[in-house]
């Protein structure tokens, strides 16, 4: 089609047009948007503002391993929802949705369904036909882009009320000159990302694998954050007990290994994750997860390094008084 990528400066952007862009532009229709627990700030946000304008908002649980409650979506829809916004694979534990599922079930209700495929585009096959997907936010940076530019995906003649004023760039809709050289990147990484994926989700995932019974095997209080099969190739979340994340990473980091508690966009926040907590995890469990993210060039060797360090470094935490 002609006209359905735009270009944003961030995947943040995209997510905060596709929910206020839909809401104004259906209002006639209705106010109640659905959207879950363990979405990124980006969408939880912008609904809370939207919930300031008037708005009414469902939040969905997700039961332990982060998928949410198709049952539980059917019973929220009211004959004045207009929007269903679920993200495609959660950016803490790597949980995939069932996104054909919920797709049919807002085809079938006639309602709008948006998806934020920040941490899916480009990392596994995603068709926004097959999953009646009418809006997809993604981000240049997630896929080896470069920083700065995302875009969303508004299938063709959705309405949507513009979210930039200006003048006539991307189809009217966002205005402001585009920022060509952030596109290009974008575009080039989506070409890369789309050549190796097959060979890149095969590498990814069973190096994503191998981490985690090692990790398991070395670590026995150790456990795994998520879903084990429906799991972003790249995520890995576990929880040691008893050890503070924060002063892991810190450790981990001294020895060059980049980890992450929670959500590796808001970092630098230390409240406990809403991911964790939607998934059962008590406050001082949920402060004892750390996050890893795999490359593409991460290697087995790097990995038996990580786990040694990692070890290394309980001990000395274990002994000392937190
Ligand atoms: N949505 C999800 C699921 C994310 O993981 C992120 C960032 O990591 C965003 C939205 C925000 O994207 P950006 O950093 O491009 O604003």
């Amino acid at each position: 089609m002609e006209y359905e990528i735009y270009f944003t400066a961030s995947g943040t952007e995209a997510d905060n047009w596709a929910l206020r862009g839909i809401a104004n532009a259906h209002k006639h229709k209705g106010h109640h948007i659905i959207t879950s627990k363990i979405e990124h700030h980006a969408i939880l946000n912008t609904c809370r503002y939207l919930e300031q304008q008037g708005y009414q908002v469902t939040y969905l649980d997700v039961d332990a391993s982060g998928i949410i409650k198709l049952d539980q979506l059917r019973k929220a829809i009211q004959p004045d929802t207009i929007l269903i916004s679920i993200m495609y694979a959660n950016n803490e534990i790597g949980t995939i949705q069932p996104i054909k599922e919920i797709g049919q079930i807002a085809h079938q209700h006639n309602i709008l369904f948006h998806t934020d495929a920040v941490q899916a585009f480009g990392q596994i096959p995603i068709d926004t036909n097959e999953c009646h997907i009418d809006l997809l936010s993604a981000s240049a940076h997630k896929l080896y882009g470069p920083k700065g530019v995302g875009m969303l995906y508004i299938r063709d003649g959705v309405k949507i009320s513009p979210f930039i004023h200006g003048g006539a760039q991307e189809n009217h809709l966002r205005a402001g000159t585009e920022n060509v050289p952030g596109i290009v990147g974008f575009g080039k990484a989506v070409e890369l990302a789309h050549e190796k994926m097959p060979e890149n989700i095969l590498k990814v995932t069973a190096l994503r694998n191998y981490t985690i019974q090692h990790i398991l095997a070395e670590i026995p209080d150790a456990k795994l954050n998520g879903h084990t099969t429906k799991r972003l190739p790249n995520n890995i979340n576990i929880t040691i007990p008893f050890i503070d994340a924060q002063s892991l990473i810190i450790m981990l980091n001294e020895k060059g290994i980049c980890t992450s508690s929670g959500s590796a966009c808001s970092s630098t926040m230390l409240t406990p994750s809403h991911v964790l907590s939607a998934i059962g995890l008590q406050q001082d469990i949920a402060n004892s997860s750390l996050r890893l993210t795999l490359g593409t060039k991460n290697t087995k060797a790097e990995i038996n390094k990580f786990v040694v360090t990692l070890k290394e470094i309980l001990s000395i935490l274990i002994k000392r008084p937190q």
